[in-house]
């Protein structure tokens, strides 16, 4: 009675065992560890659930917000056009030639209209992550030709 006592197991199977050697019944589903079992299975199986469809949103790739070839303008530097893009970073090529990659949150998508319209809504000042000037570009040409 001891062990029925401590037992984590089914009451109602634990004494069909003690009392018949063994028993058909797998959980009676209404004694207290019967219910603790059912509660702890309901935990468990909400938390893989959750970690499951974690899992999903996580696989989705972050979509880019420009393409390659959009026209775009970035405060400060004027329009260029994308050279390429991913979820976290724009590459512009400008008319100047240089090649500045920024933050997309500091590219915009170029409107049909005059340019040089100031947003005012972006507060932020555009910092280009990576600013390559035309002439960087022209010597490292010249330097792998050599
Ligand atoms: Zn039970």
């Amino acid at each position: 009675m001891v062990f029925y006592a401590q037992t984590g197991r089914c009451r109602w199977r634990v004494l069909l065992e003690h009392l018949e050697g063994e028993s058909a019944v797998e959980r009676c589903g209404h004694c207290d560890n019967c219910l603790r079992i059912a509660r702890q299975e309901k935990v468990l199986e909400r938390a893989e659930h959750e970690q499951a469809a974690r899992i999903e949103v996580d696989d989705r790739p972050p979509r880019a917000m420009f393409a390659a070839g959009d026209v775009v303008t970035v405060k400060r530097y004027g329009r260029g056009q994308v050279k390429q893009a991913t979820a976290d970073e724009v590459t512009v090529v400008f008319t100047d030639g240089a090649l500045r990659t920024f933050q997309p949150e500091y590219v915009k998508k170029a409107r049909k209209g005059p340019d040089g319209v100031i947003d005012r809504r972006r507060s932020n000042s555009p910092v280009a992550m990576r600013d390559e000037p035309a002439s960087a570009r022209k010597l490292r040409a010249q330097q792998s030709l050599t």
